[in-house]
């Protein structure tokens, strides 16, 4: 019986995480700092595409997922301020503080540029000795509100480096 052609198999784990952040420009309450109660959807799929599995029949064990991508969401944007690297003076006040931990984004960090920096710059890191890649990454603000970035072509160099959290803390 032949096989339907165009089936693709992937998976789709969700992650949370909190944050503070604040919109540059915004013309409303986003341009304060404040923070979300985020949650990411990460969908990968195998490297190879289509219904490629393993031998057990998964694309990937959900628990590699968890541990690569949440693993590093903990280390980097979990109880940190992520910051536009050209917002001077938001830079400025979580660097007065201390203990602080920030990282920065070669963007605005609306939910879209998230969404979009952990499709094209954090997943093909952590994700690609696993043999799969992430197809599309939904950010989610609130219950009601996500951006979604999602993989065109087949791109497989991140476009920028992966930058890590700035922490500095004294208390040790
Ligand atoms: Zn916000």
């Amino acid at each position: 019986m032949p096989q339907p052609a165009d089936t693709r198999l992937s998976l789709l784990r969700s992650l949370r995480f909190c944050a503070g952040h604040r919109l540059l420009g915004h013309e409303g309450r986003c341009a304060y700092l404040h923070g979300h109660n985020y949650r990411v959807e990460v969908e990968v799929e195998a490297a190879g595409g289509g219904t490629e599995v393993d031998a057990v029949g998964r694309v990937v064990d959900f628990s590699l997922i968890k541990r690569r991508l949440l693993g590093w969401l903990d280390d980097h944007w979990d109880h940190a301020f992520i910051l536009w690297e050209e917002d001077a003076t938001a830079l400025a006040a979580v660097r007065l503080a201390e203990p602080t931990k920030y990282f920065l984004l070669p963007w605005n960090p609306t939910a879209e540029n998230m969404a979009r920096y952990l499709l094209e710059v954090v997943a093909p890191h952590v994700l690609t000795d696993l043999g799969v890649i992430a197809r599309r990454v939904a950010v989610w603000e609130t219950e009601e509100s996500c951006a979604i970035a999602t993989r065109g072509g087949d791109t497989d160099e991140p476009a920028l480096d992966l930058a890590a959290a700035v922490i500095v803390d004294s208390r040790a």
